[in-house]
This record gives C-alpha cells, structure tokens and sequence, in this order.
C-alpha cells in the first residue's frame, strides 16, 4: 500500500538523529490471558472507559502522526482483539492518506473470528505471541487455553496474511526445552519465528529476570541443529535475522538486554488514555488527551508531537537501573 507521498512528508527528528516513522497504538490495556511475565494475575488497575481514546481521538492523532512523516502503525494493548469493532477502527486508519503500514500484535485468542474482517480492512502483517506448544504448558504461562490461538493463525492463514510472525519470548525452565518444536512448527506453516528476551517491566520485573535467556545461546544451540544463514526480514524491525538454508523460514532474535538495539530506535508509543511514551524503558511521556479535549487545533497538535519527540530518551535502562520502570508491558502497548 505505497499511497507515494514519501517526499512530500516532513520528518520527526529526535535528539539524537533518529528519524521517527513507526507508531505503536495501544487500544486497549485489557487482556484475555495473563501472561505471568506480563500481567500480574488478579491485576485490576485498569483504565476506566471514559479515559480511553475513541475511534474519533485515536484517527485524528494517527492523522496527525502521518502528516508528520509517520506512515507505519501497529494495533497493540493489551490484547486489540477484546476492543469492540476494531476493525471499523483498522479501516478508518488504513483509509487515511499518508498511512502506509498497518499491523497488527495479537494473542490471536479472537482471531478465529475477526481474522477475514481484519484482512479486509487492510491490516497487511500479524505477530501473533506464543511461547509454546503444549497446552498444559500455555495454560501455566497465560491462564488460557491454546487451541483458540492455534485456530486463530490458521484464520490468519487462510486469510492471507503474510508474513505472520510468531512472537515467542525464551524463559529459562519454562519453554527453552521447546525452540526447536517452534522451529519446526513455524516450518511446517510457514510462519516467521522470533524469539524475544525477557524485559523487568513493573510488578513482574522479578519473574522476568529470574527467567531470563541469553539469545545468543539459543542461536548457537539452533545452529547445531539447523544450517543458519544471514537472514533478512522487510519491516523486521529491531529483530536480527537469520535463515535456515534451502528454507523460506526466517528467525528474528530481539535482544533488548543482551544487545539493545536503541539507537535505531524509530518508534513512539500511544497509549490507550492518550498518553504518548516516548521510550518502552523510561518514564518520559507527553499527555494527549487532555489537550484533545480541551480542544487543541490541528497546528497545536503537531507542535506538542513535535515538541514531544525533542524529549526523547537516547536509550532504555534495563541493564544498569534494574528497578526503574513501573509501567508494565500491557500499560504502554507491548
Ligand atoms: N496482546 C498482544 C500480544 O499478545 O501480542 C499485544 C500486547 S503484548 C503486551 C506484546 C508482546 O509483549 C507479547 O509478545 C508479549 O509476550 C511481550 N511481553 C510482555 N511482557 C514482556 C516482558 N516482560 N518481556 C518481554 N516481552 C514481554
């Protein structure tokens, strides 16, 4: 979907040089799995309905966004599937003009059912989270069952959507005897696979570390068992690649803490209150939605993003200030 107005588009400059072009929108804080590493079980401090930005508030800060040179957004929370008619929502954003890329991350739990809805109204790529296979397994990490989510890539199979990502994150003693089943399975549908280092976000930042992989072991371990070249992944992100040889499967690894990755960093995240976060690992934060319902025009809008992105931290500090973060994952927009 190039809609060819790159040149025309003025660019979002950080401090330190980084073009800005990539927006996580979170729609929703609320999830249908708790994730232990994620969202602590019985947690309740929910954003109340009235705090949410609407589908209205939401399309005019992504127009805003676009007309200042940021042409990719992601759908996250939360789980996005638990917002009602989110792809009403998917279409009036792939309907404006300077935006290029939609995505969307998701648990696929709702997917069975929203999967065609979704492709039509041009969510052009999914990561789908899942970090593992066995169904007792799932059930201890999520609280949920996992024939819904493996029903729902299938959906997201049949659909069309390509490339689908799975998003599984490594934890020692709880899925790293499994990276090879993954691998495999990725294989047999075709998916792209990404392992995914544990961050200390908020209240489960103990649980996090505690299982905490290096990647690089488990690309050596997988390089014992499969003939890995350099691989490369168009809008990959921070994942680095590889290939396994004479196969179409790629492997992402996202090393936030082994080997951050912030200086290309090329991303802002909305959350669902409005709330712009301008880095995953620090408190810095602009609020939108006051200024959107006190009536802020259009020019002031801009201002307050551009003025925001100045704040921009160089990188997070996971490794160095161990305790620092509060939010967790499911608070910003993973
Ligand atoms: N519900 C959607 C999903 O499952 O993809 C989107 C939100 S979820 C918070 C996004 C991703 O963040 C998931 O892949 C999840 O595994 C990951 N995540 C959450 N907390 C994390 C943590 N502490 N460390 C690493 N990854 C985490």
């Amino acid at each position: 979907m190039n809609k060819n107005i790159e040149n025309k588009r003025p660019a979002l400059i950080d401090p330190f040089g980084r073009r800005i072009e990539y927006l996580r929108l979170s729609v929703t804080d609320k999830c249908n799995l708790r994730c232990f590493y994620c969202m602590p079980d019985g947690f309740k401090d929910f954003e109340h309905k009235e705090s949410w930005l609407t589908f209205d508030e939401i399309e005019r800060v992504v127009k805003t966004f676009t007309e200042l040179g940021v042409a990719r957004v992601r759908l996250t929370g939360g789980e996005p599937l638990v917002r009602k008619n989110i792809s009403k929502l998917a279409q009036r954003l792939t309907n404006l003009a300077g935006l290029d890329d939609l995505s969307l991350s998701t648990n696929a739990v709702l997917l069975d059912k929203q999967a065609d809805e979704l492709c039509h109204a041009g969510v052009s790529r999914i990561n789908v989270s899942l970090d593992t296979l066995k169904p007792k397994r799932f059930k201890f990490i999520t609280g949920g069952p996992l024939q819904p989510v493996i029903d729902g890539l299938m959906a997201a199979k049949e659909a069309g959507f390509s490339p689908i990502k799975i998003n599984m994150v490594a934890m020692k003693g709880i899925n790293d005897d499994e990276f090879e089943d993954m691998v495999e399975f990725c294989l047999q549908h075709d998916f792209t696979l990404r392992f995914i280092e544990t961050m200390p976000m908020g209240s489960t930042s103990d649980e996090a570390s505690k299982r905490y992989i290096n990647l690089q072991s488990v690309k050596k371990r997988l390089a014992e068992h499969y003939d890995l070249i350099p691989g490369f992944m168009p809008s990959g992100g921070p994942a680095r690649y590889v290939q396994i040889k004479n196969t179409r499967l790629r492997i992402g690894f996202i090393t936030p803490i082994s080997q951050h990755f912030c200086e290309t960093c090329n991303r802002v995240r909305l959350s669902v209150d409005g709330t712009l976060y301008l880095c995953l690992g620090q408190e810095d934060k602009v609020e939108l939605r006051p200024l959107l319902r006190e009536g802020i025009n259009d020019e002031e809008l801009k201002t307050v993003i551009i003025t925001a992105i100045e704040k921009k931290p160089e990188k997070h500090e996971f490794n160095n200030k161990h305790h620092q973060v509060v939010r967790l994952m499911s608070m910003t927009g993973g």
